[in-house]
């Protein structure tokens, strides 16, 4: 029987979720926690409260009895997930304002579509011929691993490329069965050093750095991107040892550099604290990367 997924969104057009034209699939949970999350309702999975649903303008929520239906879905998230009630989300009513997210005291969405793969394909094939392919982000996607092996299955037969974006805590050095229908994984590096990477995400960054060396040393790295936040991550010392450690590989296939001013724009506002970075200084960032041999840098 088909896997469902829980999915936030779906972008059919996207030009900033790898190279070309993609369709952007978001799903839900992630297990990290980062302080500069643009999306953090996409974070924890809904624990069923109900306090979205009375702020609703358009009926678009309702509350029910008892846990949602889970018996499909291949979440890793959903052990031990406190639910008497779920809500049950109807996008025909939907006007997105996002009251229910701006009220959600756990951080969470309930505008949450359960699919399958085959349904998320009729989504995708409806932009064919004019994406190259399909992205899967989040949230971290690989919490729904065995989701991300069907869709991208289908996907293959329709002859697009599939690219995850990860948080890299997922060892893809063990699953060779995803990587065989997996293109590339573009990889967020939080920051080199380890305590600086747990304080913003509340993870250390060990597993992250495997799979950058790994992915870059079969080609299957795309993309790396680091978010330039002064106060919180030495931005410096991550972008010199992370090109100096992938220089090696960069035979293997290009990498994109990928570095982000940090934008308090859509930041918890606790974390909402920090100043953007000068322009001068992501100049010199891309520099850095440049004088290591990455020739695709965006700052
Ligand atoms: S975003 Fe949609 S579901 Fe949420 S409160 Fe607004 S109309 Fe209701
Ligand atoms: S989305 Fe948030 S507020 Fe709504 S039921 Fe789920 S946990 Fe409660």
């Amino acid at each position: 029987m088909a896997v469902v997924a829980m999915v936030n969104k779906i972008i059919p057009f996207s030009s900033v979720d790898g190279p070309g034209n993609r369709t952007a699939i978001f799903l839900q949970g992630c297990n990290f926690d980062c302080q500069y999350c643009h999306n953090p309702e996409t974070i924890h999975l809904c624990v069923g409260c109900g306090a979205c649903v009375d702020v609703c303008p358009t009926g678009a929520l309702q509350l029910r009895d008892g846990a949602a239906d889970y018996s499909r879905v291949m979440h890793k998230d959903l052990e031990g997930l406190p639910q008497v009630s779920h809500v049950v989300y109807d996008p025909g009513k939907c006007v997105n304002c996002d009251s229910c997210i701006q009220t959600c005291p756990h951080g969470s969405s309930p505008k949450i579509r359960f699919m399958t793969a085959e349904e998320v394909m009729v989504q995708v094939r409806r932009q064919i011929p004019y994406i190259r392919g399909i992205t899967v982000s989040g949230g971290e996607c690989t919490r729904q691993r065995e989701f991300l092996l069907e869709l991208f299955t289908l996907a293959k037969a329709e002859k697009l490329t599939c690219l995850l974006d990860s948080n890299g805590s997922y060892d893809f050095s063990q699953d060779p069965e995803l990587m065989a229908v997996t293109d590339g994984v573009m990889l967020d590096i939080k920051a080199w050093d380890s305590k600086e990477h747990h304080q913003v995400t509340g993870r250390e960054n060990e597993a992250v750095l495997h799979n950058a060396r790994h992915l870059a040393s079969i080609g299957k790295l795309p993309e790396i991107r680091t978010v330039v936040v002064p106060g919180l991550v030495d931005a410096e010392k991550t972008v010199t040892n992370m090109t100096r450690m992938l220089a090696p590989y960069l035979g293997q296939g290009d990498i994109r550099y990928k570095l982000i001013q940090y934008r308090p724009l859509g930041v918890r506002p606790e974390y909402a604290v920090y100043s953007m970075p000068e322009e001068d200084f992501m100049e010199y960032l891309k520099q850095l990367a440049v004088s290591q041999g990455f020739t695709a840098v965006i700052a």
